[in-house]
């Protein structure tokens, strides 16, 4: 043994010096190619704000990510962050946000790459489903697709292999930076409680066994038109229908000051956990209107997510306070590029 040791012994001192010479070409030649290589791409990125800050930050929530209650909200990362400004209010918060969604042609694997997590998730958006009658005589029909069509839909995302999920579970894959949605993930959102979402839409959810996401204004429930909390609490013990927030009465943010903000957020949740028992904190913008200091107020009583119309199935860890969604009426899916 020790004979066949003494063999080698010749060989210690060349591989050394092989080993150190390869250490150093390493350091001193590729390293730096790899990193100049890599900086001139980040520097080509022009529309992706605050590229160094998604390098880093969202790694540090990466992987094994449990706990709602554990979110660091310094560390989820906002492409809105930077821009916050406490002090003012302003109706044009939407449009800006808006315009840097429509500007952002990137493809999913391309954010991913520079260490945003995306996935292709279309949320839909309804608001009333009713027959085109009942629409034309409540003067609602622009915010109704029939129940007709509401079939066809779910019919369309069965036959695609479509899996139907919430959104609070969208919104953990998101921040988990982990696909537990299955392959062809589709989240079906209802807005402003209307009573005919449980007479129309949850039986035929029921039929397909399709997961409902309602948005809604806590104060509107039980009025005429909308449902009620008991017809809420039946469907959510069902298993297939989660009750999120959208505000209390209502009311479009972008035209609130700080305290109405915090009010119709907070206040709507502390509703809905007394009405309907612990309730995920998933936020949606009545009208669509996005506001920087709505944005700033869910990020500080750790909501999870925030969605708003911004059009587009893609959805994006970055813009987790401004998920898009599409609204859908009566047309077959495929019309909507599903
Ligand atoms: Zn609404």
């Amino acid at each position: 043994m020790k004979k066949r040791l003494l063999k080698y012994k010749k060989y210690i001192w060349p591989a050394v010096v092989v080993i150190a010479v390869l250490f150093l070409f390493v350091s001193l030649v590729i390293s730096p190619m790899a990193g100049s290589t890599r900086k001139l791409m980040i520097d080509n990125w022009n529309n992706y704000e605050k590229t160094e800050a998604h390098l880093s930050a969202p790694k540090q929530i990466a992987n094994e990510y449990d706990a709602k209650e554990k979110i660091n909200e310094n560390n989820v990362i906002e492409i809105v962050s930077s821009t916050i400004v406490t002090s003012t209010f302003s109706s044009t918060t939407s449009d800006r946000h808006k315009n840097k969604i429509d500007g952002d042609k990137k493809s999913i694997e391309e954010k991913n790459r520079y260490g945003d997590y995306c996935l292709l998730a279309p949320v839909l958006t309804y608001h009333h489903i009713a027959p085109e009658s009942e629409a034309l005589r409540g003067g609602w029909q622009t915010l109704n697709a029939t129940d007709e069509y509401f079939e066809k839909h779910l019919v369309y995302l069965r036959d695609h292999n479509y899996n139907f999920v919430s959104a609070e579970a969208l919104a953990l894959s998101l921040r988990g930076r982990r696909n537990n949605l299955g392959v062809r993930p589709v989240v079906l959102t209802f807005d402003d409680g209307y009573d005919d979402v449980y007479n129309y839409a949850y039986p035929i959810a029921k039929k397909y066994k399709a997961i409902m996401n309602l948005m809604i204004p806590t104060a509107l429930i039980g009025q005429s038109g909308y449902m009620t909390w008991d017809q809420l609490n039946e469907m959510k013990k069902s298993g297939l229908v989660f009750i999120y927030n959208h505000t209390v009465t209502h009311s479009n943010l972008t035209q609130d000051d700080p305290d109405q903000i915090d009010y119709q957020v907070n206040f709507a949740q502390r509703r809905l956990n007394e009405m309907m028992g612990p309730t995920p904190k998933i936020f949606t913008y009545p009208y669509g209107g996005v506001s920087d200091v709505a944005i700033e107020n869910l990020r500080q009583n750790q909501f999870l997510a925030g969605f708003s119309t911004y059009q587009g199935f893609d959805e994006c860890l970055s813009q987790i306070y401004i998920l898009k969604r599409k609204r859908v009426f009566n047309e077959e899916l495929s019309a909507y590029g599903l």
